[in-house]
Parts: C-alpha cells; structure tokens; sequence
C-alpha cells in the first residue's frame, strides 16, 4: 500500500469514527433524507442557507464507512460556501470517484476530498461515496424531501 493510500484510508477511517457536523439541526432551512438502497446507507442532511450560502450543515444516520466518512468530509467542505461553490465541489467530487478527475483539477487543492479518489476502483461503492453529496444537491436545487440513489 503506498503512503498515499495510507493517508486516505485513514481520513476515511478517522471521519467514520468521528463524524464531523454528526447532529441534527433543529433551525435547518431544508432537510432531506438521502438513501442508498444498494448499500442500504441512510442520512438525513441538514442545511441552513442564508442567502446564497451554505451557512451550517450537519447529518444524522447509519450507513457503511465509506457513506458516513463522505457525508462528514462533504459537511466541513461545503460549510461556509456559496451554492455555486458547493455545486462546483460535488462536480470535481464526482468525476473523482468515478475515475474521471478533472486534469485541471489538482488532487493537494481537493484536501480531505482527494482522500475518496480510491471508491473509483470499486464501481459498487461510488453511490455510497455519492449519497451525502447527492443529497445536498437535493437540498440545494429542488423541493424533494427524500432522494434516492436508485
Ligand atoms: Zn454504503
């Protein structure tokens, strides 16, 4: 196993054992329950807008490590961004788990990001690694309260 890959393992495995932003939010402005049912990885996102800014964000739920260490990396990435910001970031998180990173895109820019570039290797774990993200989209762009994978 190369450093590297011992690097990311470890944020995974650190974010899945200490979830960062783990709590509900009682003053959330959406709440949108996300589902994988491949996996069977289920979380509620929380989010707090405040004009077009992601002021707060938090999640609650059980899952797999890989669902849980994603939706608490994406929970400290995008707090204090802009829509457009956090929109931008699940675009690069996206071609990165499914092994198309953006050239442009420099993997030490990405942070603790970068540590799921290995879920491209296992086309079964990318919804996992999806789902927090996915629902933040939800949570963003539409009125749905729950979204799926599937
Ligand atoms: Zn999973």
């Amino acid at each position: 196993m190369s450093a590297l890959r011992e690097l990311y393992q470890e944020v995974i495995l650190d974010h899945n054992k200490s979830p960062r932003n783990f709590r509900k939010m009682e003053d959330a402005t959406r709440t949108v329950e996300g589902y994988n049912p491949l996996c069977g990885d289920r979380y509620t996102v929380y989010v707090k807008f405040e004009d077009d800014m992601v002021k707060d964000v938090s999640f609650e739920g059980a899952g797999c490590a890989i669902s849980k260490a994603s939706a608490s990396v994406m929970s400290a990435a995008v707090k204090g961004k802009t829509k457009a910001e956090a929109e931008a970031l699940f675009a690069v998180f996206h071609k990165l788990v499914t092994g198309e990173p953006d050239p442009t895109q420099e993997l030490d820019t990405l942070g603790k990001l970068a540590a799921f570039s290995g879920v491209s290797e296992f086309p079964a774990r990318v919804k996992c690694a999806i789902l927090a993200w996915h629902t933040l989209y939800a949570a963003m762009e539409s009125n749905e309260e729950k979204v799926s994978t599937e």
